[in-house]
């Protein structure tokens, strides 16, 4: 065979792969030109705003484009659709932007709520309907020793406070959408006792709430009331006093009234010695009653206060004139030492006067027969001084710090005289919270007592004229 004629089959063959191959790359490229046009179409109809449509324009933008009849007339058909729809499209997309908006209130919002409730100084924690934590504040943590609790951990696990866990899981078991409340004493991390009311409230989980298989979670939000429990104890004690107090005067009055109804004072001075009693204790009754209401309408701020510039020497040279003859009843010396300087003061003169009795009657009841008593006074800076010196039984430090509260006796001087543990707690008062000055003790067992007060000077010109 001619070589030529052999060697032409195979030329034919590569010749043929050669234009197959051709041919193929040309295809490919013009459909993937093809499809890329399309592409961009598509993209560009996908973005276009309701307010652009307008098919008769789209059309001769699309008979300017390389795309084919057939693909011009699919776009133009998509086009008329969302045409056609351009309604239902703007909702959509006003939709989606406004939920948009509402998913990033939504998280603004809950950020917010957990600064808050971070920030709170009342321990907050939440469980979930298995009872597992899932929220708790510093303030919790810190208060419940949570430290090394992780959100997630199951309430009896994590909490060493029965019954504040019985009380969570209580309510998250009720499956009912409530509120309870309760009182419990805790330590906080320095040892010290606190009461807290809890108010435990449900909370739904999920989409459940208001369908019969609805879950509850609940939570806690804890309250310290030790401030408003030591006022209850402090009025439950106040009523138990004033009762002790007015009891025995009364029971006085009455059983010496009944000797009287019983004809048992049988001569003129027996029934003079019965009714010096019972108005003695009547006096003292009398006594107990002033002294409570004056304290009462003081600490409401109710009393109506007349303060003036008055000369603090007149004011003490008129109470040791007052308290003089008790004094000589008990051969108590009293010494008045005043300044020679004016002393001006800005008083309620009746107060004023009230405080300086009580201290020099103190003075004198405490002090044995034969002891001294003196008031003195003076300037110092901007204040005017004057205190109460005694010779009597004296204070303990413990009950220096004391004897300002109400119904406040030192039981082991309780014989020495009545009274009714208020004079010093209503001088008080009236020093310090009317006045603005302080009124304090100093003292020693046995050897006796100086009260002292200070009270803001006031320059009187009418004195100087
Ligand atoms: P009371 O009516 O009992 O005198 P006060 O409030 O005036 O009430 O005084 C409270 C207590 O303080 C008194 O019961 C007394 O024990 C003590 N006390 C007050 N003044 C003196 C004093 N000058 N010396 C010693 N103890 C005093």
């Amino acid at each position: 065979m001619d070589p030529a004629q052999a060697t032409l089959p195979v030329v034919l063959a590569l010749a043929g792969i050669v234009v197959a191959l051709v041919l193929s790359i040309v295809q490919k490229t013009s459909y993937q030109q093809l499809s890329q046009n399309l592409y961009d179409q598509l993209e560009k109809l996908s973005t276009i705003s309701s307010d652009d449509l307008d098919p008769a324009r789209y059309q001769q933008q699309l008979a300017k484009s390389s795309l084919s009849t057939r693909a011009q007339n699919i776009l133009l058909e998509i086009y008329r659709c969302i045409d056609q729809d351009r309604e239902k499209i703007f909702d959509f997309q006003q939709k989606s932007a406004s939920s948009e908006v509402k998913v990033h209130l939504a998280e603004t919002l809950a950020a917010q709520i957990n600064r808050v409730i971070e920030s709170l100084t009342e321990p907050v924690l939440m469980v979930n309907q298995y009872g597992e934590i899932t929220l708790m504040n510093p303030a919790a943590v810190n208060l419940l020793g949570l430290e090394d609790v992780a959100t997630g951990t199951p309430l009896e696990k994590g909490l060493q406070c029965d019954s504040l866990v019985q009380l969570l899981n209580e309510t998250r078991r009720r499956k009912l959408k409530s509120t309870r409340l309760a009182e419990i004493e805790l330590e906080d991390p320095d040892s010290e006792k606190h009461w807290y009311r809890v108010t435990v409230n449900t909370v739904t989980e999920g989409n459940s709430e208001g369908t019969s298989d609805a879950s509850f979670g609940a939570v806690a939000v804890m309250r310290d009331i030790s401030g408003y429990k030591a006022i209850q104890r402090r009025n439950a004690e106040f009523v138990s006093a004033v009762s002790h107090e007015m009891k025995t005067p009364l029971a006085g009055i009455k059983a010496y009234t009944e000797l009287l109804a019983d004809g048992e004072a049988e001569d003129e001075e027996t029934r003079d010695e019965f009714l010096g009693v019972i108005s003695g204790q009547a006096d003292r009754l009398q006594r107990l009653i002033d002294n409570l209401l004056n304290l009462a309408r003081i600490e409401a701020g109710v009393v109506s206060v007349s303060k003036k510039p008055r000369s603090l020497n007149d004011l003490l040279d008129e109470a040791a004139a007052i308290v003089q003859p008790t004094a000589e009843q008990k051969n108590i010396t009293l010494k008045v030492e005043l300044s020679p300087m004016y002393l001006g003061v800005l008083a309620d003169r009746d107060m004023i006067l009230q405080a300086a009795i009580n201290l020099l009657s103190n003075a004198i009841k405490y002090t044995p027969d034969g002891g001294s008593v003196t008031l003195r006074s003076r300037m110092s800076d901007r204040e005017v001084h004057f205190e109460v010196e005694d010779t009597g039984v004296g204070l303990s430090p413990e009950d220096c710090e004391m004897v300002f509260e109400k119904f406040y006796r030192v039981k082991k001087d309780q014989k020495m005289a009545s009274g009714t543990g208020l004079g010093l707690p209503l001088a008080k008062h009236i020093v310090e919270d009317v006045h603005s000055g302080t009124l304090t003790v100093k003292s020693e067992l046995g050897q006796g007592s100086t009260f002292m007060i200070a009270l803001p000077t006031v320059q009187v010109i009418e004195h100087a004229s």
